[in-house]
């Protein structure tokens, strides 16, 4: 499986548009690593997770072909996450679509497209937009195609029932994390019977010495180190896994090299937009 990472940022970005930080003046004058776009992923060439607010300058800077896409897996309806307003434009006079696009989600993700359809073009129908949709529940693995996708509960946005997922294609498999706390006792159940080839964390507190430490909603890079440590003791990878930290808040004050210093140590990589890696 080839994973690409699309976007490493938090919701506001980075830096955020209008912050005055630190770190939002030195990611505008150094860019780079530093410049951070909403988390999106690429599985391969046909699977996206998530889609959210910076798919335009995703999908044309790293070349994605949309086309090829067959599946959209969103992990919650946060609007860094999902952005309905771009795929309204699949509908007919908009655009040439031809190509049914299958949508895996909770209720909170499909009841947020239908909203924005009813209020920006009067239509409630997912096909109108050639959208097939699946409503996905923790603990109940789907399979599409050669693709399987194991959703778990997430630690994050109490008023919905967020996921986070493990996908398995070729007998490998990637967890993605984010956007998600330190899980649940429940989520561990259901992880620690597989065996991972790569994890990508939710370190959105960062290597902040408050944020760094956070458990509930999101984590940080001291929760992220917490997490490697337990997977390795139940057997979920080995110490030789690639685990990335990604989902980067501006408001952990941290740049890119800090992260690397902080947390590559702790056998932890650090995500950027654009990184691609195997397994
Ligand atoms: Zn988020
Ligand atoms: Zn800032
Ligand atoms: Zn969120």
């Amino acid at each position: 499986m080839k994973i690409r990472v699309l976007g490493s940022a938090a919701a506001e970005a980075m830096p955020a548009l209008w912050c005055e930080c630190s770190t939002c003046k030195y990611a505008l004058q150094h860019g780079g690593k530093d410049l951070r776009r909403r988390t999106c992923y690429l599985l391969d060439d046909d699977t996206l997770v998530d889609y959210g607010p910076d798919i335009f300058w995703q999908v044309t800077t790293f070349k994605v072909d949309l086309l090829a896409i067959r599946r959209i897996v969103v992990t919650h309806s946060h609007v860094d996450h999902l952005n309905p307003v771009d795929l309204l434009w699949r509908r007919p006079g908009f655009s040439v679509v031809s190509k049914t696009v299958k949508l895996f989600g909770n209720e909170a993700v499909t009841g947020s497209i239908i909203s924005t359809m009813q209020r920006e073009s009067g239509i409630d129908q997912l096909d109108k937009i050639a959208l097939e949709n699946q409503i996905l529940e923790a603990g109940k693995p789907v399979q599409d195609g050669d693709l399987q996708i194991l959703p778990l509960p997430a630690n994050h946005a109490p008023r919905e029932k967020p996921l986070f997922y493990v996908f398995t294609r070729n007998k490998r498999s990637l967890l993605i994390a984010n956007d998600t706390g330190f899980p649940s006792q429940e989520a561990w159940d259901l992880l620690a019977t597989e065996k991972l080839d790569a994890a990508i964390l939710d370190c959105c507190g960062g290597a902040h010495p408050v944020h760094g430490k956070n458990r509930h909603g999101h984590m940080g890079a001291d929760t992220n180190i917490e997490f490697r440590q337990h997977m390795l003791e139940l057997g979920i990878i080995q110490e030789n896994t690639p685990v990335f930290a990604n989902h980067f808040s501006h408001n952990a004050l941290c740049t890119h090299e800090q992260l690397c210093q902080y947390l590559e140590p702790h056998g932890i990589q650090v995500a950027y937009d654009g990184l691609a890696f195997e397994i």
